[in-house]
């Protein structure tokens, strides 16, 4: 349709701004001081250059009626064909450039104030599902700009019937739209219409990966930071039970033991690169790094990794795949015997053979030296071996029952798997904050010696536990935030006030700046501020502050954001009762949009639109009696026909738009379209929020590959045989650049994507997901959806998805004190230049990696600074700024540091790091450059801390005892190493799940929780004790669980009692229990409901619901759990612990020899 290109004169939607600067440093710094190097962030203020304003249309009018795409069909949606010829009226030109308030949806009146110190209705907490998200009250309004004003176009919107009149007549209308033309008055759909559904519904269950929950802190454990240094500890000496502080040594050099021990066990292609020459020592390099450049196509600025398949269980299980796995079961249960009693216990023994755990793996060659058969009979003992579960158990004793107080600089904080209550004087929780180390090298030379990333894992609008205070927002009115005149940096407890509280000085540059008179106030006898407490600014690492309009786009304040619903109404959608199911939640979800704490409704505006290879819009406004349709069929010049009613208020609306989601099922109930296009649905929303003036989010539920003629077409490449190719690399990276630069576009809006996929194929997650990925966005996956076992996790999914905390149009800058500075970012975000993270919405799950260089020398005495300060539009369109501050140690001893790391930290952004690094070089590569610069990093502790010692021993930081096993995750993880079942598409979904993840997140993921549910104690609230990730630690007779983040399996020994088969599944034997069950069954009784509770327990914790997958041992399924006992050799040839750990002695060995 050509017609409407007249439309497109005008500026009228907005046009896609062209180079959106919008944040972009010279405008958004404010006013360019002078010799001020950074400041932008800061200001904001003035317009922006780059970045246009939408002007109010003028192009058309109303009632001029130019032929409009958009056509106010009241034919069947599926007849394209029939659409172009409509005029619409649409495009009724918003009178003003005010934000057309959908359809006189009242915007909030102006805009909240908040008291000095008002406790800062955040809206941290995750609002439960059914409660729709409250906080106090905040303090007084505070009336920013005028709210917009609402300009009224009723009378533009032609219908295409006759005009409303009763809900009968419409209702006909909608009737006769959709179904009856799909039957007869509709035209076939253009393209191929009626052929039968060339995909059908998936055959079997899928495994896909998401999960959800609340997601709450750790209950778990806990565990002490290790401080003290190591001591040796010989293999042959007696074991060192739990030392918790000192380091420990590992001896590998054991006699008998194979100096190269680490070739005996390990399979050859776990280390492919590494094997055979010794590397050399002097491959310093951060290879890491190295590959970052190389990295990510151009087309992702962001980095977008996706994580690896989590689960896996990507890949349809029962079906086909498993069964390839099917191979010869490993000996289930190893005969625990297998553990001859060495003489001593200890860490670093040497064992026997284990029976089923044979040194050598069959089928494997070996790794290393002796490529005969492996001879290895001798082999660490497990038990000797540093275990995460005795870590976290430590620290949770030891650091569990304290609250954490921030007030002292470079404290560690306890792990994230442990349960603790965090309070603030003076630095960020790290809820907000955690950092790979607390004591970083003052100089790069010391960086770079050890090898230690220095990175800080950021989540601005984390969510904290209840008995926590949410951070106070503080208004200091017209005159906005106090900051540094040179860097921008805003007020903070760091800051140095002077000559009597007249001038402060900068803590993170040093510069001096005059206090404005309306901050004054003299200082106590110690040089303290008088009202030190009484400021959240002051006193705390964590506060925000109400942002003056200084610091919203075009010096305007904003308008309420809006959510948009876009329904794939194709064949596989309508046929698997997704559409149905999609239309019934949202009658009630939409109650629960998230609002500010002290409003009564939700001030976001919600909108509808249903799509296959044309798109469908709704009009829902108030005052008609039915919704009206609109086709717009050329998706080629995506446009949105109308505006007024488009967006609108959900009370104002309510009963029109229950309407309109009771006929969506009926309407395309008998679609025979199976084609869809995919970019003009983002193209359509990102136009109406252009066209509304707002930021906002889109909910996209979409199944297929787009394949009709549209831009952002794609054709299926999915290729497994790259893996292992220099090719690989471009399985992860989008086919095409149009979605790079759609993301552009939507960041510049303040669009954000969220994107739930239900594919039954392959349908290009690395590609579909790049602008969610850019705008900050999420993406869930339910792979052959089926409604009896998936729609209790989709529905639990996107009900926490609609209700969370988001931040709109979010920017976020990391300063620094002079030093460091942050040199690379990892993360769901976008990038115009090399300092401000742009999301289109930001999360309270989303995690921003940063990672630290030194730019200058560091002193002992004045430490070093971080302040993030995340500049956002609250849900009720209030712009703020949330700052983070965190002080840190310099050390100039190695030993300081090694002390003051977090390895879970640490694995957090080396699994991001190299996640990264699959975009741009072969996974060969990225594996070997992690194992290269760990190697590194626990040499140099080897050669500068520990105390001296035979070289065959192996001595590890008490901090970083874990990093070997942890790393070995890594690498075995499904991105890095893929089995055979996992897919392509789980591949990229993984790749960029991790990019986004908390600590907390990736520890669970890389490091699944094991849980013997048979030694649950039911008269407790608390979880059994967990166990190693190996199959060595799984009896017969017990019945365990294990959770990823994404999964939870629930596995079933063969010789469990009949008794507790009854309890928990209800059937009388074991032959008898089903894995098909999604849902473990409700019974009476104390079994059954304790492990139900902790299922809930879990899946609270997560941020997504869980898959839960009943194991039978034996049984194909098992192989899929295997792939989570991450202690153990893995199928597709990753490590087994004890091997890896041997194989990463020798590297040690080589770079130190
Ligand atoms: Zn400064």
């Amino acid at each position: 349709m050509s017609v409407n290109q007249q439309a497109h004169t005008g500026p009228p939607y907005g046009q896609p701004q062209p180079g959106y600067q919008g944040y972009q440093q010279p405008a958004y710094g404010g006013q360019p001081l002078p010799g001020v190097p950074q400041s932008q962030y800061g200001a904001y203020n003035g317009p922006m250059p780059g970045y246009q304003q939408p002007v109010p249309p003028q192009g058309y009018f109303p009632s001029l009626g130019f032929p409009s795409k958009g056509s106010p069909v009241s034919l069947n949606s599926d007849t394209s064909s029939l659409a172009p010829n409509f005029i619409g009226s649409l495009r009724a030109p918003p009178t003003s450039g005010a934000p057309p308030p959908a359809s006189g949806a009242s915007l909030p009146s102006g805009h909240l104030a908040y008291s000095q110190f008002g406790h800062g209705d955040v809206q941290n907490g995750i609002p439960t599902s059914a409660a729709p998200m409250q906080r106090p009250p905040a303090s007084q309004p505070f009336l920013p700009g005028s709210a917009p004003t609402p300009v009224s176009q009723t009378s533009t919107f032609q219908q295409y019937g006759p005009p409303p009149a009763g809900v009968q007549q419409l209702s006909n209308h909608m009737a006769g739209m959709t179904i009856g033309s799909t039957t007869a008055s509709a035209p076939p759909p253009a393209g191929l219409g009626y052929g039968p559904p060339t995909s059908v519904p998936p055959v079997s269950g899928s495994f896909s990966t998401t999960g959800s929950g609340l997601y709450t802190p750790y209950t778990a454990s806990q565990g002490p930071p290790p401080t003290s240094v190591s001591q040796g500890l010989p293999l042959a000496q007696p074991p060192f039970p739990g030392q918790p502080i000192s380091t420990q040594r590992l001896p590998t050099q054991v006699p008998g033991f194979a100096p190269p021990p680490s070739s005996t066990g390990i399979g050859p292609s776990s280390y492919p690169p590494t094997t055979g020459a010794p590397r050399p020592p002097t491959m310093p390099g951060p290879p890491l790094p190295g590959q970052t450049a190389a990295g990510p196509p151009a087309s992702q600025p962001n980095h977008v990794s996706s994580p690896p398949p989590p689960a896996t269980m990507a890949g349809p299980h029962p079906g086909p795949p498993m069964s390839g796995l099917h191979g010869p079961l490993p000996p289930t249960h190893p005969p625990q015997p297998g553990y001859q009693m060495q003489q001593n216990g200890s860490f670093g023994q040497v064992r026997g053979p284990q029976p089923n755990y044979g040194g050598a793996y069959p089928g494997t060659p070996n790794y290393g030296s002796q490529p005969g058969p492996p001879p290895p009979p001798k082999r660490l003992d497990p038990d000797s071996i540093p275990s995460p579960i005795q870590v976290i158990e430590d620290d949770r004793s030891n650091r569990g029952s304290e609250p954490f107080v921030t007030g002292v600089r470079g404290q560690v904080p306890p792990l994230v798997t442990t349960n603790f209550v965090v309070k603030d004087q003076g630095n960020a929780s790290p809820r907000y904050i955690r950092c790979t180390s607390y004591n970083i090298p003052c100089t790069s030379d010391m960086a770079k010696q050890s090898q230690v990333p220095l990175a800080a894992v950021i989540k601005p609008l984390a969510t904290l536990p209840p008995e926590e205070t949410l951070p106070y927002l503080v208004d200091h009115g017209e005159s906005g935030p106090v900051r540094c005149n040179r860097c921008k940096a805003y007020m903070c407890p760091f800051m140095q006030f002077i000559e009597g509280g007249r001038r402060f000085q900068c803590c993170f540059c040093s510069c001096v700046t005059e206090v404005p008179p309306h901050y004054f106030q003299h200082l106590d006898h110690t040089g303290k501020r008088v009202d030190f407490y009484d400021r959240p600014e002051l006193s705390l690492g964590s506060y925000e502050f109400l942002a003056t309009v200084d610091y919203c786009k075009n010096n305007k304040f904003p308008s309420p954001p809006a959510f948009i619903f876009m329904i794939d109404v194709s064949y596989n959608a309508v046929k698997s009762g997704l559409v149905r199911l999609i239309c019934e939640e949202l009658k009630s979800l939409i109650d629960f949009l998230p609002r500010e704490g002290n409003m009564e409704e939700s001030a976001i505006r919600v909108g509808f639109v249903t799509y296959n290879k044309v798109l469908h819009f709704y009009n829902v406004k108030s005052s008609l009696a039915q919704p009206q349709m609109m086709v717009v069929s050329d998706v080629a010049d995506m446009f949105v026909p109308l505006l007024d009613g488009f967006l609108v208020n959900v009370n104002e609306s309510r009963t029109v738009i229950a309407s309109l989601l009771d006929q969506i099922p009926e309407m395309f109930a008998d679609t025979r379209e199976t084609e869809t296009v995919f970019a003009p649905v983002i193209q359509a929303g990102l136009e109406a929020l252009k066209a509304a003036e707002c930021a906002g989010k889109l909910f996209i539920f979409h199944t297929s590959l787009p394949i009709a003629e549209a831009p952002g077409k794609l054709k299926n490449r999915d290729d497994k045989k790259l893996i292992n190719t220099d090719k690989e690399k471009t399985l992860f990276q989008p086919q095409t650049s149009f979605y790079n630069n759609l993301a552009k576009d939507c960041v510049a809006q303040g669009c954000c994507v969220d994107l739930f996929l239900f594919p039954n194929q392959y349908l290009d997650v690395a590609t579909l997901g790049v602008v969610t990925y850019q705008t900050g966005g999420s993406i869930y996956k339910y792979a052959y959806f089926q409604l009896e076992t998936d729609q209790d996790r989709f529905l639990n999914d996107l009900r926490r998805d609609v209700q969370k905390e988001v931040g709109f149009d979010a920017v976020m800058r990391v300063r620094t004190s002079t030093g460091i500075r942050a040199t690379d970012f990892f993360g769901a975000f976008y990038m115009s230049n090399t300092t401000d993270v742009e999301m289109a919405g930001l999360d309270c799950d989303k995690t921003i990696t940063v990672e630290f260089k030194h730019d200058d020398k560091l002193s002992e005495d004045s430490g070093a600074l971080l302040q993030c300060a995340l500049l956002y539009t609250s849900c009720a369109g209030q712009r703020r700024l949330r700052i983070h501050n965190l002080s840190l140690n310099c050390c100039t001893q190695l030993a300081d540091l090694y002390r003051n790391c977090e390895t879970d930290t640490l694995i957090n952004y080396l699994a991001k790091h190299a996640y990264r690094g699959v975009l741009g070089s072969p996974v060969k590569t990225v594996r070997d450059a992690l194992i290269n610069q760990c190697a590194q990093i626990l040499a140099c502790y080897r050669k500068n801390c520990a105390s001296p010692s035979s070289a065959g021993q192996l001595i590890l930081p008490e901090c970083m005892k874990l990093l070997p096993v942890y790393l070995n995750c890594v690498l075995k993880s499904d991105v890095l190493q893929p089995g055979p079942e996992v897919t392509t598409d789980d591949r990229a979904y993984i790749r960029q799940l991790v990019t986004s993840m908390d600590v907390a997140e990736t520890n669970v993921f890389f490091y699944p929780r094991l849980l013997p549910l048979t030694r649950a104690d039911v008269d407790s609230d608390s979880l059994p004790a967990a166990i190693r990730n190996s199959e060595e630690r799984l009896s017969k007779s017990d019945i365990y669980l294990l959770e990823n983040g994404l999964n939870i399996f629930v596995w079933v020994g063969v010789n469990v009692q009949q008794s507790l088969i009854q309890n928990l599944f209800g059937v009388s034997s074991f032959s008898q229990i089903s894995n098909a069950l999604s849902t473990l069954p409700v019974l009476e009784n104390s079994f059954s409901k304790k492990v139900r509770s902790i299922v809930d327990m879990l899946q609270v914790q997560r941020s997504r619901n869980m898959k839960l997958i009943i194991v039978k041992q034996e049984d194909k399924l098992e192989m899929l759990f295997k792939h989570f006992l991450v202690e153990d050799k893995s199928l597709s040839g990753g490590a087994s612990y004890v091997d890896f750990l041997c194989h990463m002695h020798k590297e040690i060995r080589q770079l130190l020899s």
